[in-house]
């Protein structure tokens, strides 16, 4: 099959081989072996390697993984490659993907998500796409693709909409004072980042405190262990 793809992780494999996690707009996760790619005269050249958006052709056997036949760059994104805090963003959000679409259950908006990810980090002037609020709107917008935005009109346990003061992942969503026990506190700078990131475009990243960060990183986590059972790496590492 002939398909789009983005490289999430490339590991070494065998003498000269690499196994590929690939992210495809109608495949979703795909495993993928690329034979000889690690010699000098590979007609693969450097292609196969994290954050490449690829045309790539691959043949499918009886194994689980499938074989690369052919690959052709459609974007290296190699500004980014020289930036150490926009490589570990790359990287974190493609865990991210791989974490939480980890099926072949065909997900086109998280595909075109991510591509829109990498390419904010690949611009020059990517601002607040390559730190925590990037990463956690990033995250949000995941949430929302994969059916598990939480809810911030009203209660998540009630439905009351007045004096929203927590957060409650296995309610998946905000809670007022009548429920808030098994929630965190949620301050109102946080509720407000994560209603906007989630309708705005990647492009335009709110800002929030270090604080509000924190807490909307913490619903995020809870949310996705309640809902998912899927844990991400720290939305961003030390250099963030
Ligand atoms: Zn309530």
């Amino acid at each position: 099959m002939k398909t789009e793809a983005v490289v999430l992780r490339s590991m070494r494999y065998g003498e000269a081989d690499r196994i590929l996690h690939l992210y495809t707009p109608h495949r979703g996760r795909v495993g993928a072996i690329a034979k000889g790619v690690r010699r000098a005269r590979s007609r693969f050249g450097g292609r196969l390697e994290p954050f490449f958006r690829l045309h790539i052709e691959l043949h499918e056997g009886r194994g689980e993984l499938l074989t690369v036949t052919g690959a052709q760059t459609i974007d290296g994104h190699a500004r980014l490659r020289g930036d150490a805090r926009a490589l570990d963003a790359a990287a974190r959000a493609c865990d991210a993907v791989g974490r939480l679409f980890e099926t072949s259950e065909p997900h086109p908006g998280v595909f075109n998500l991510l591509c829109r990810q990498l390419a904010l980090l690949d611009a020059p002037e990517r601002g607040l796409t390559g730190g925590r609020a990037g990463a956690l709107a990033f995250r949000l917008k995941l949430l929302l693709a994969a059916g598990l935005a939480p809810q911030l009109g009203a209660c998540a346990s009630c439905g009351e909409r007045e004096h929203l003061v927590g957060f409650a992942g296995a309610a998946g969503g905000v809670v007022g004072g009548a429920c808030e026990a098994g929630s965190f506190p949620l301050q109102e700078e946080a509720h407000g980042f994560m209603a906007e990131a989630l309708g705005r475009a990647l492009t335009e990243v709110p800002h929030a405190s270090v604080a509000a960060l924190g807490q909307v990183e913490r619903a995020i986590a809870a949310t996705l262990e309640h809902h998912a059972h899927v844990r991400l790496l720290p939305a961003v590492g030390h250099a963030g």
